[in-house]
């Protein structure tokens, strides 16, 4: 192929060069990165399309090539990420915000949009980069939000998210792997995507996540469940009677989440499915 001279003709270049380095949806990817760098969104690139780029740009374009090449995940070569209407800076120091839980978010701010409680204390257990309780908080006036995270790093990255989109004044974040410093029976809802892979299933994940997304947020000790057993005793002891908690789960892990939110005494224990049709969330009712 001729030396390529244009946007168009230096996307084309950059998707077959990861093409035959086996990288998946080549042609995104080289979209995603062009339009990061062009400063645009991807579905913005046809502005570009003939212009020619500065060589800084090129150069910049084929550092992130090499980089997905080498088998980091785009999102942090580009190190922002969409979720919902947030932009999220994402980085090593947490999991990548997957589209699957957004509609985490969406169950929960049902939840608070038909409970109309004045002013919710709403509680992300492992909350990552933030996204789940920042984008509750953006969505929701009035409230306490709250994300605990085990890893300092994980909680630098929330605060820094918080603050790109103006949410500092409103979420707190802080380091906890429970929610015992909350009063008994004090928190309206408890969200939580936490960490649900069987380990021995990790380590047979797709290198680009296992090898560069932090283990901490994808382990979920032998059975997968692990997390779930410490959540569900926290809710027991902090959630509200008649408040909720709502968990992403894996696809095959439904029976044995909402047998373990049966046998803590929750009550409407309901499974919702992803967009995939996969069993994803599981949802229950703090009994009275
Ligand atoms: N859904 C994620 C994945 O498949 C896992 C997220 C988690 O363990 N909470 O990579």
């Amino acid at each position: 192929m001729e030396k390529p001279q244009t946007v168009k003709e230096c996307i084309r270049y950059g998707a077959s060069w990861l093409e035959r380095r086996g990288v998946d949806e080549a042609a995104v990817v080289a979209e995603l990165l062009a339009a990061r760098l062009l400063k645009c969104k991807r579905m913005e690139l046809h502005r570009f399309a003939e212009s020619r780029p500065q060589q800084r740009i090129l150069d910049a374009l084929g550092r992130g090539l090499r980089r997905v090449a080498a088998g980091e995940p785009v999102q942090y070569v580009l190190g922002e990420w969409d979720f919902r209407e947030l932009t999220l800076r994402v980085d090593k120091r947490a999991l990548i915000p997957r589209p699957e839980t957004e509609q985490l978010v969406d169950l929960v701010l049902k939840k608070l949009q038909s409970s109309l409680l004045p002013k919710p204390l709403v509680v992300d257990l492992g909350t990552g980069s933030g996204c789940i309780i920042l984008s509750v908080a953006k969505a929701v006036e009035e409230g306490i939000f709250v994300g605990l995270d085990i890893s300092d790093q994980a909680l630098s990255l929330a605060r820094e998210n918080a603050k790109l989109n103006a949410l500092e004044h409103k979420v707190y974040f802080a380091r906890s792997d429970g929610c015992g410093e909350f009063d008994p029976g004090s928190v309206d809802i408890l969200v939580s995507n936490p960490p649900y892979i069987p380990s021995a299933v990790v380590d047979r994940l797709d290198t680009r996540i296992r090898d560069h997304e932090p283990r901490l947020a994808l382990d979920g000790g032998s059975d997968g469940l692990d997390l779930y057993r410490n959540l569900i005793f926290d809710a027991v002891m902090v959630v509200k009677p008649g408040g909720s908690v709502f968990f992403e789960i894996g696809d095959d892990q439904g029976a044995q989440v909402s047998t373990l939110l049966d046998e803590f005494g929750f009550i409407d224990v309901q499974l919702y499915k992803d967009y995939g049709g996969k069993d994803r969330f599981a949802a229950a009712v703090q009994s009275f």
